[in-house]
Order: structure tokens, then C-alpha cells, then sequence
């Protein structure tokens, strides 16, 4: 049976599955959407990560597809419905990569938080800017209000008790009676609440209609002065012209985004270098560690659900 693994994929994983599968594994193949749609056409297995679009013209293009691996959680970039409809099991890496967003975002909230570590090139150009980094704040005894309770939501906030954050979470699927909110000791909050009262803001919540641009610039206003926003759920999401606004206008006290309504940046973009600002390229879920564990258990799945197929025709 044949696989085609168009994204990064750990690479002694990989090897793993030519034990078993006949492989066809091209890192860029993504950027390359015509010999992609040439490569499925004799797949029984895709693997992909958050870029390559799964969508009516690839799934026509791949007669003989059964399943769709996804090294990654978020599945804005396939079309779930029409794989439903054709048979096509989708095989995302629940909770593999949870752990990584979470210090993601603990460290960043930290970092924005100090405000003491875009000095290098001051000090070491023999500048010592001691006053002006000297009312950086600490972590402890601050709130972290997190939108979208699920996996990487719980993981994040069980890393800020630690720290000795207070937890607030806006989750409209989990009642305010749920026992999670008991077990972890979060606080269950309306999320103009959350907002207007959180000095870290972190959303964790899939990008769908209903939350497109759901972080505005109406909700943006009412972030406390000098609180921090963490952003690596998804582009579209946050508004980012009214985030740089803010900014600039000095109404917030910092912002790290990991994913962006366009993916790379756009050259020209509205972007400014902010010391207050942190850009990363949607790698929040990505580490040595989390590739590993995402990739084996991709592979994992994937192998059930093609070991699975050939049986079934194999009784047929
Ligand atoms: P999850 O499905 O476990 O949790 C998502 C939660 O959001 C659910 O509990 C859901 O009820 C809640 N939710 C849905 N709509 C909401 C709304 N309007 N307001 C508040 N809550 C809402 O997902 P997860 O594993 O925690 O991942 C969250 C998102 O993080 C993913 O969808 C993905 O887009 C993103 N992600 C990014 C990276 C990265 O590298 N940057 C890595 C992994 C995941």
C-alpha cells in the first residue's frame, strides 16, 4: 500500500513505516500543489501537517485514499465532510503536540510579562538601560484567562497553577457545573469577563465560522492595560491590524503570535518590530520532542487504519 507524506515527519518514523508501507516522503512537496495532486493519485494514505489543503480537488485527484493522517491537531486545512462521505478515516495527533503549545505560551507570557529580554544589543553595545527594564512583572499572582478549555487549554493551565497564576477559562461546551472545573481549579468566566479582567489572555479555541474574528477589535478595548495576548490557536481569529493598533498605541503590554491569517507573512506586511511583539513561524506545537511523538503516533494510526482496510477487502 501506498503513502504519501507531504509535510515534515520525523525522519526514524518515516523509516519505520517502508518497513510495512511503500513510502513516498518529500518535506515540500506541499509547496509544489501539482505534483502533489500527480503524487496521490496512487496513495492509500496521506500524511500531512497544517499546510497542505485537503480539499475537493486533492480528494478527487486521490481515487484510492482511505485515510488522512494529520501530524497536528487543528483540521481547518481538510475537508472532514467530503473525507466522511468518501470513507476516508481522519487521523489528527490528539494531544501529542499539547505540551509544546503549552510551554509556548508560559514562556512567552513570561517573557512579555518581565519585559527585561530585548536588552542584548544594549548591553552588550556597553548601554546599561537598568531603570527602564526595572519594573518588569512577575508571573505569580497574575491571571491567565484562557479561551477554549480542551486539551491544550487544561495542559496550559495546569502548567500556570504551578506558577501560582489564578485560572480563568471561557469554554461555551462545558457547563459551569462540569467537573473539570473542580478537578483543575480553573474558573469558569463569561468572556467579556475574561478579558477585561485577565492579565494574560492565551486562546485556545479551532478556527471555524463561529470563531473566525471572534478576537476583535471591540474585545482588544477591553484587555486591561498592559495585559499580554497569546495567540497560537489560529489566524483569523485575532484582528490583527486592531492588535498592532493597540500596540503601537501602548494600550497593551505585549503580544506573541504563532499563526497568522496568512501563512508565511505576505511581504509588506502590517507587522512592526515592537520589542513587545513576538512573531514565531506556527511553531508553538513543534519541538525535537513533539515531532517524535506526533509522527510515531501518526504512523501508528495510520498503520491501523490501512491494516484495517486491507482486511476488510480481504474478506470481501
Ligand atoms: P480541543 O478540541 O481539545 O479544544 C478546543 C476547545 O475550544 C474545545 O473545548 C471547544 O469547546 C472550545 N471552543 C470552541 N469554540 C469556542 C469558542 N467560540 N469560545 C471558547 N471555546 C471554544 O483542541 P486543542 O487540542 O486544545 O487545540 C486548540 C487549537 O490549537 C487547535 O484547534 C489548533 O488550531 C491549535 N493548535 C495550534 C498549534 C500550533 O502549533 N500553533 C498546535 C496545536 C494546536
Amino acid at each position: 500500500m501506498k503513502i504519501i507524506i507531504s509535510e515534515l515527519m520525523d525522519a526514524a518514523v518515516v523509516d519505520q513505516l517502508r518497513d510495512r508501507f511503500d513510502v513516498s516522503y518529500d518535506a515540500g512537496l506541499v509547496d509544489r500543489p501539482d505534483d502533489l495532486l500527480k503524487a496521490v493519485a496512487n496513495a492509500d494514505a496521506l500524511i500531512v501537517r497544517n499546510r497542505t489543503q485537503v480539499n475537493a480537488r486533492l480528494l478527487a485527484a486521490a481515487p484510492q485514499l482511505k485515510a488522512v493522517g494529520r501530524l497536528g491537531v487543528g483540521l481547518d486545512n481538510i475537508d472532514v465532510a467530503a473525507c466522511e462521505q468518501r470513507g476516508i478515516q481522519v487521523l489528527p495527533a490528539t494531544g501529542a503536540n499539547a505540551l509544546a503549545v503549552a510551554e509556548y505560551v508560559i514562556a512567552s507570557a513570561m517573557l512579555l510579562l518581565r519585559g527585561a529580554y530585548f536588552a542584548s544589543a544594549d548591553v552588550a553595545s556597553g548601554a546599561w538601560p537598568r531603570n527602564q527594564l526595572s519594573d518588569g512583572r512577575e508571573t505569580s499572582g497574575k491571571a491567565l484567562g484562557l479561551v477554549g478549555f480542551g486539551g491544550i487549554g487544561q495542559l496550559t493551565a495546569s502548567l500556570a497553577v504551578k506558577l501560582g497564576m489564578t485560572v480563568y477559562a471561557y469554554d461555551p461546551a462545558l457547563a459551569d457545573d462540569a467537573p473539570i472545573w473542580r478537578d483543575t481549579g480553573v474558573h469558569p468566566v463569561p468572556l467579556n469577563r475574561l478579558v477585561s479582567e485577565a492579565d494574560v489572555i492565551s486562546l485556545h479555541i479551532p478556527l471555524m465560522d463561529s470563531t473566525k474574528g471572534l478576537f476583535d477589535a471591540n474585545l482588544i478595548a477591553q484587555m486591561r492595560p498592559g495585559a499580554v495576548l497569546v495567540n497560537t490557536s489560529r489566524g483569523g481569529i485575532v484582528d490583527e491590524a486592531a492588535l498592532v493598533q493597540a500596540l503601537q498605541q501602548g494600550r497593551i503590554g505585549g503580544a506573541a503570535l504563532d499563526v497568522f491569517e496568512n501563512e508565511p507573512l505576505p511581504a509588506g506586511n502590517a507587522f512592526p518590530s515592537l520589542p513587545n511583539l513576538l512573531l514565531t513561524p506556527h511553531i508553538a506545537g513543534l519541538t525535537a520532542e513533539s515531532n517524535q511523538r506526533v509522527s510515531q503516533l501518526i504512523a501508528q494510526r495510520v498503520t491501523d487504519s490501512l491494516s484495517a482496510a486491507s482486511a476488510a477487502s480481504a474478506r470481501e
